[in-house]
């Protein structure tokens, strides 16, 4: 950002007062939008080390931003003036240990980067103004796996200021706090949450939405593919584990090229005063286009080729009033020979030998 707006070569005493990167912004990209300043980033990390992704690496040195990996910041110089002239690095050495950051120093290698202006982006902190009754003491608030704050029923929180990480993950902790609002409100105690929170595709869900219900099952549960209240031929196993390449039938899929996003690279003097988009999000049709190069890994996608091939017609497709997404094709066992046809000729990997077992 600091070399996209460019240099401060005029400045207003509002500027400092109110040092919001917003006014500031504003200020400097009225001023001086192509002057371009000098920018030097300093990681602990060595480059390749940093906590960035390699295009936003990439990007920033395109764009004429020196990245200095392995110093660490060890003073601010000043002038008579009381304003920083400099900023004093020594080279280091650092690893995360577990959560933990560990920075060892190189002693003797302590220099001193002259500058107008040292912007501080080590981190993000949490402002509790108002709220410092959720203050956790560590700068944070501390909640439980349902995102219930510690020591606070019926409170919520979830996102950066549990942790500071993705976006997706702060949806996610949304997501499990609202079941945990749920149960609150229920009053129902919440019940442990699975090691790992996936959402996989729910074939009973599937039955609710169509308004198909069960019935009890009593009794001894042999002999099930006729009962009518309980779903035969079939299993998901989905929310157990990732079904491997190997058990596709890859020779069913032709090879697709993955859709991918446009991206805008720009040199030093270009990325001046430029705040266009550097990653394009893909069009609509691209979308679309990407979603249909899912192989659909073991779950039916109505291929038809296990009801073709069978030689002995026992792969039958399920009555129009019970069919649905995940329900599509099912067995009659006694007229199955286990000759496998099906398993092999089933591109998705739905079909397995020895269900029911
Ligand atoms: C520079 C940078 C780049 C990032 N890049 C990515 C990325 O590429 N991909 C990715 O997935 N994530 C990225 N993240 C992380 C992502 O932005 C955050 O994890 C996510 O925004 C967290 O969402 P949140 O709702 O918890 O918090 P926020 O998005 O911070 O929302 C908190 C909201 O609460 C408001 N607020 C604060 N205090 C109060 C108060 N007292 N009263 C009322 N409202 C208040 C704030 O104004 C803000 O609107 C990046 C973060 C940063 C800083
Ligand atoms: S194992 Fe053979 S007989 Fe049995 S359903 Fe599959 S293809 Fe048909
Ligand atoms: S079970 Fe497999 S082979 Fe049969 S229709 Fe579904 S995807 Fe196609």
């Amino acid at each position: 950002m600091a070399r996209r707006l460019g240099h401060i070569q005029k400045t207003h005493p509002s500027d400092f007062e109110a040092a919001i990167a917003g006014h500031l912004a504003q200020d400097v990209a009225d001023i001086s939008l192509r002057q371009g300043a000098e920018v030097t980033l300093t990681s602990v990390f060595a480059v390749d080390k940093m906590m960035a992704s390699k295009p936003e690496i990439d990007h920033a040195q395109a764009e004429g931003i020196t990245i200095m990996g392995g110093w660490m910041p060890i003073g601010v110089v000043k002038g008579a003036d009381g304003r920083a002239t400099a900023l004093r690095v020594m080279q280091c050495e650092a690893k995360m240990v577990g959560p933990r950051l560990e920075i060892k120093k190189i002693e003797g290698t302590e220099k001193d980067l002259p500058a107008d202006l040292i912007v501080s982006a080590i981190g993000q902190a949490v402002d509790f103004t108002g709220i410092e009754e959720f203050n956790s003491g560590k700068g944070a608030v501390a909640a439980d796996k349902n995102y219930q704050v510690t020591g606070q029923p019926g409170v919520y929180a979830g996102g950066d200021v549990i942790r500071p990480h993705l976006l997706t993950t702060a949806v996610g902790h949304g997501a499990i706090a609202a079941d945990g609002i749920d149960q609150f409100l229920a009053g129902i105690e919440p019940g442990r949450r699975p090691k790992i929170d996936v959402h996989s595709f729910d074939l009973m869900r599937k039955y609710l939405e169509k308004g198909i219900q069960f019935g009890e099952v009593k009794g001894a549960t042999l002999g099930t593919d006729k009962s009518k209240e309980v779903v035969h031929n079939y299993e998901n196993r989905s929310d157990r584990y990732v079904i491997p390449h190997d058990q596709l039938f890859l020779g069913h899929f032709q090879y697709t090229a993955r859709n991918r996003r446009h991206i805008t690279h720009l040199n030093k003097d270009s990325a001046l005063g430029n705040f266009q988009e550097r990653i394009d999000p893909l069009s609509e049709a691209q979308v679309i286009a990407e979603a249909k190069r899912c192989m659909s890994c073991g779950q039916c996608f109505e291929c038809d080729n296990c009801v073709m091939y069978c030689p002995q017609t026992a792969v039958y497709k399920v009555k129009k009033t019970e069919t649905m997404t995940g329900r599509y094709v099912a067995t009659d066992y006694d007229k199955c020979i286990g000759c496998h046809i099906c398993a092999d000729v089933c591109p998705t990997g739905y079909i397995q030998m020895g269900l029911g077992e």
